[in-house]
């Protein structure tokens, strides 16, 4: 347990007004509590979103349930692409729709990263209680002293804090503070691939797409997807090997392979060469670290979000999992009366297990994705799955449809996987059993 200072209403500061910071700090002031948030951008509102990070992203049933506590759930669904499976593009053009629930009827959706920060953070600054400060950098932090230093540009600024909440991502400057603490245990995995995007643009007006599908084009190795934009365009992403990207460099090289592997897609993109010339290259890393909850002589430092626990976004969960993070500590605080430390004790011990299990979930779809979903084998898995889902509702249900179309913590579905994978084997036994009994029962039958 970390040490815990005494004032009685900390002073709480939020790093970041990313996705998880903003959500954190509405719930927070709806609490009652003072909230300085902290974010290195200049305030979104008045500047173009920054390039570089995914323009749209996937929000499932988690996204949805937290952003319902902050009554914007409706309005982000007003402004998402609901998209109910995935549409499998073939090297030769083919394209085959699958869908992600048994029924066809559930959809994950594709919600702009850069209005859905927008919508959490005007949620935000209406909370009373709640302020944002753009265009601060943390550079500094200092648990024994309560001291935060930011980089602005005017200069350095300085804050003091009870407690520091870290919603600052994947590279978490406020993290950096605690990493060669004796007992941190931290590791980040670099996958060899890396991200680009692409877009796709609206073809006289309309999708050039089937908007109603996240797209896929697996390559074995590595992969494409695009996702619907509200604009008509998609939002395409590469995930290549480093050695992919590195070889093709230029135009025609890029034209070729384009031509070669995704013939589709070149007949659509006609800034194609453009965009994967000019794109930032991103890396794509699973972050693992432990505890998330470290206290100092004056001030506490907890861990949200992906500056606890970022993943690869195969399973589009990245995002839907902070928000829950954020739900699980207001939950927390709840049931504690506002007690800040057992409830940062029980935020931490109830999500580091879920966090964990998506992430592998995660890193094991991106197989599935580039790779397993192009075999015959694990279509007609699927179909198979999918058939039991119908006969057995509610007592087989398939992982993505656990992950994405339910709030059942990611714990509880690897061991429930395994659960039914007994099941239908047994099931699966028992028809061969059945067949094999009729057969020699009639042979027998036969001989008399
Ligand atoms: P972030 O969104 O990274 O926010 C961090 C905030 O902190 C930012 O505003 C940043 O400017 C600020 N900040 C950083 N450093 C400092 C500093 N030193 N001082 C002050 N402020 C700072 N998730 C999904 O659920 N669905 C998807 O489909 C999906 N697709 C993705 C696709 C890609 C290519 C990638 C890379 C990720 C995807 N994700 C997806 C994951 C998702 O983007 C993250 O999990 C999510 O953004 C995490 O939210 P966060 O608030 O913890 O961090």
């Amino acid at each position: 347990m970390p040490e815990w200072p005494t004032a009685d209403e900390p002073r709480v500061v939020i790093i970041g007004a990313g996705l998880a910071g903003c959500l954190l700090a509405t719930l927070l002031g709806r609490r009652g509590m003072q909230v300085n948030v902290y974010e290195r951008r200049e305030d979104p509102r008045a500047a173009p979103p920054e390039r570089g990070r995914s323009i749209n992203l996937a929000i499932s049933a988690r996204g949805l349930a937290a952003l319902d506590h902050v009554g914007l759930r409706e309005q982000a669904l007003s402004r998402a692409l609901p998209m109910h499976g995935r549409m499998v593009h073939d090297p030769a053009g083919g394209r085959s729709f699958r869908p992600y629930s048994a029924d066809g009827r559930r959809a994950i959706n594709s919600i702009s990263r850069s209005e859905l920060n927008l919508a959490l953070l005007d949620v935000a600054v209406k909370t009373p209680g709640v302020n944002v400060a753009f265009g601060c950098r943390l550079t500094h932090l200092d648990l024994d002293t309560g001291e935060l230093r930011f980089a602005t540009d005017e200069g350095p600024r300085l804050a003091q804090a009870d407690l520091v909440l870290a919603c600052d991502g994947a590279f978490s400057a406020a993290r950096r503070t605690v990493t060669f603490r004796t007992g941190f245990t931290f590791g980040q995995d670099y996958l060899d691939h890396r991200y680009k995007e692409l877009t796709i643009p609206a073809r006289d007006g309309e999708f050039a797409l089937d908007p109603d599908a996240l797209h896929i084009w697996p390559r074995g190795e590595s992969m494409m997807i695009a996702l619907p934009n509200l604009d008509r365009s998609f939002t395409c992403t590469l995930f290549w090997t480093s050695e992919q990207f590195a070889a093709l460099r230029s135009p025609a090289q890029i034209a070729e392979h384009f031509q070669a592997h995704y013939p589709d897609v070149a007949e659509l993109a006609p800034d194609l060469v453009e965009d994967y010339l000019h794109n930032p290259l991103g890396s794509l890393a699973t972050i693992r670290a432990w505890p998330w909850v470290h206290g100092g002589a004056a001030a506490t430092l907890a861990l949200v979000g992906d500056a606890a626990h970022a993943i690869v976004p195969f399973f589009g969960q990245g995002a839907n999992c902070a928000f829950e993070d954020c739900v699980e500590i207001d939950r927390c605080l709840a049931e504690s009366g506002n007690g800040w430390p057992g409830a940062l004790a029980a935020y931490e011990r109830r999500r580091k297990a879920n966090c964990d299990a998506i992430a592998e979930m995660a890193l094991d779809n991106f197989v599935e994705m580039r790779d397993r979903v192009s075999s015959k084998a694990f279509q007609a898995k699927a179909a198979a799955g999918h058939w039991l889902e119908r006969r057995l509702p509610g007592r087989f249900v398939s992982r993505y449809e656990l992950v994405s179309f339910t709030t059942m913590p990611y714990a509880e579905i690897p061991p429930r996987m395994r659960r039914q994978a007994r099941l239908t084997a047994l099931a699966a036994a028992g028809i061969a059993g059945l067949g094999a009994a009729t057969v020699v029962g009639a042979s027998r039958g036969g001989r008399r």
